[in-house]
Formats: structure tokens, C-alpha cells, sequence
């Protein structure tokens, strides 16, 4: 997503189509509770509950999606720690900065 503001107070510029950088979060299923923290933090939309499991017997919230990852904005991290189990990863920033340019 191009023009949003950086840390310093400059505006962000891709350098390449969203679709073409890999930067979005990966859930770890195994550790997901579905608590939905995730969904109500971030606003570009990215995360969405997935389906719940008919078959079962428990009945558990649905395990959380990445839906939207070319929503998500580049080089934020903002969602890794909001996530009480854990469950959520990014890429490392270093091997993306490339795709990000900064305009006043
Ligand atoms: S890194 Fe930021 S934009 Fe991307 S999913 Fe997390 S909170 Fe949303
Ligand atoms: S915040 Fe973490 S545990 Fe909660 S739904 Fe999102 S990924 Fe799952």
C-alpha cells in the first residue's frame, strides 16, 4: 500500500506491485485459539475467521485466515505482538526493505 506514513514521519512508496512482494503474515494453526485479536487490530483487513469444523464435537471458534495479505501493509509488524499465542509470523524486514522508498 503505497503512501502511508513511516516511523520518521515520512511517507512510504512501493517500488514494486503489491502483488509481487511477498510481505504478509503467515498463522500457525496449530497455535491459533481464534481469539479474533487479530482481526479487531488490524484495519487494512487482513485476517478473517476461517471455517468452523462441522464435524466436531467441541465446538471451537474458527481458526483465524490470512484473507487479504496483499491488504497488508509493507513492512509492518504491528499484529506479531497482539497475538496472545503467538500464532502470528512475518518475513524479515532486512530482505524487504528493497521494495520500500521514502518521500518527504
Ligand atoms: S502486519 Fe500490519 S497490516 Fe499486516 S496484517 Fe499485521 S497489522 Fe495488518
Ligand atoms: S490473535 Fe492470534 S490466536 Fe487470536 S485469532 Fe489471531 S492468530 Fe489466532
Amino acid at each position: 500500500m503505497s503512501g502511508s506514513a513511516s516511523p520518521s514521519g515520512k511517507k512510504k512508496r512501493l517500488l514494486a506491485p503489491r502483488e509481487e512482494i511477498a510481505w504478509f503474515p503467515v498463522i500457525d494453526e496449530e497455535l491459533c485459539n481464534g481469539c479474533e485479536a487479530c482481526v479487531e487490530f488490524c484495519r487494512p483487513g487482513v485476517f478473517a475467521p476461517g471455517q468452523t469444523d462441522a464435524g466436531s464435537e467441541v465446538c471451537r471458534k474458527p481458526k483465524m485466515t490470512v484473507a487479504n495479505p496483499y491488504n497488508c501493509i509493507v513492512l509492518c509488524t504491528r499484529c506479531e505482538p497482539v497475538c496472545p499465542s503467538g500464532a502470528i509470523a512475518l518475513p524479515p524486514g532486512k530482505s524487504f526493505e528493497h521494495f520500500v522508498g521514502y518521500v518527504d
